[in-house]
């Protein structure tokens, strides 16, 4: 559990750690946190690292990409279909739960995530920066329209729009860009933080990996919570190893 940190000449201890980055988010004048699929793997949202039964035979890679969804439109609507499902019986934890807080506490607060399942916006979060979309929102191939649809199970797969169309999930998938108004804000909210929190992120997928370092350059102390190091912790001012549910409350309190 104990990861030292070096801060000035004494090492912490995990608990001195907590109390230090608590103190740190309460002196704060601007927040940004970023948060992945860990943050929700204590509501029982699978992340992709996991195991994911049913569809274990298939890598992520290869349902969420523009041309697995070109080949076989109802495969990959099948695979949303059962995540959709999933995500629906799960309820926000005590982490989304205590971004939700911090959100109502702070002026300058951004919260930008890497999830898709709507459990930020479900725990009372106002403004979710979604890098990578929304699984219940719906995109027309044709008209291009965005809507939101939350019928679950799907009755039609694929689905297709009023025009006739072919939806398809609004996400935004591997080898794809992420839209760049989003990105372009929260690269210029990273950039006035004085505190970034990273939370249940393998820092893998990129640009979203990016952003701590940003943040990191521009002066702000990086808080990282995670079930293990990532390629973040080297760089965090605070690592702190543990569940998000468990650790967020806390850096609240
Ligand atoms: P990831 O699956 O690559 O990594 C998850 C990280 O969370 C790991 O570092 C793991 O150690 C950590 N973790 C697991 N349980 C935790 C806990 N209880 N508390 C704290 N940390 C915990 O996820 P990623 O970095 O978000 O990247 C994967 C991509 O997959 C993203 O683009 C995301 O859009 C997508 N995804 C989203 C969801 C979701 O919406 N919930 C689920 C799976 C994947
Ligand atoms: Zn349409």
């Amino acid at each position: 559990m104990l990861l030292g940190l070096e801060y000035g000449a004494m090492k912490l201890s995990y608990a001195e750690q907590i109390d230090l980055a608590r103190s740190w988010l309460k002196e704060a004048t601007s927040i940004v946190v970023l948060t992945g699929a860990g943050i929700s793997a204590e509501s029982g949202v699978p992340t992709f690292r996991g195991k994911e039964g049913l569809w274990n035979s298939y890598s992520p890679e290869e349902l969420a990409n523009p041309d697995a969804f070109q080949r076989d439109p109802k495969l990959v609507w099948e695979w949303y279909d059962w995540r959709r499902g999933l995500v629906a019986k799960t309820e926000p934890n005590p982490a989304h739960e205590a971004l939700a807080r911090m959100e109502s506490r702070i002026d300058s607060f951004a919260l930008i995530t890497q999830n898709v399942d709507g459990l930020h916006d479900r725990a009372g979060s106002k403004n979710v920066m979604k890098l990578h979309g929304d699984l219940w929102w719906v995109r027309c191939l044709s008209c291009g329209r965005v809507s939101e649809n939350r019928e679950v199970p799907l009755r039609h797969l694929p689905p297709k729009c009023d025009c006739g169309g072919l939806l398809r999930p609004d996400i935004v998938w591997f080898g794809e860009a992420l839209a760049l108004e989003v990105m372009d804000a929260a690269w210029s909210r990273a950039s006035e933080a004085d505190v970034f929190l990273v939370i249940g992120t393998s820092a893998l997928v990129q640009p979203a990996a990016s952003l701590p370092f940003r943040a990191k350059e521009h002066g702000a102390r990086v808080i990282e919570v995670n079930i293990e190091q990532t390629v973040i912790t080297p760089y965090a001012d605070i690592s702190l190893i543990g569940k998000a549910s468990d650790l967020l409350p806390q850096l609240m309190m």
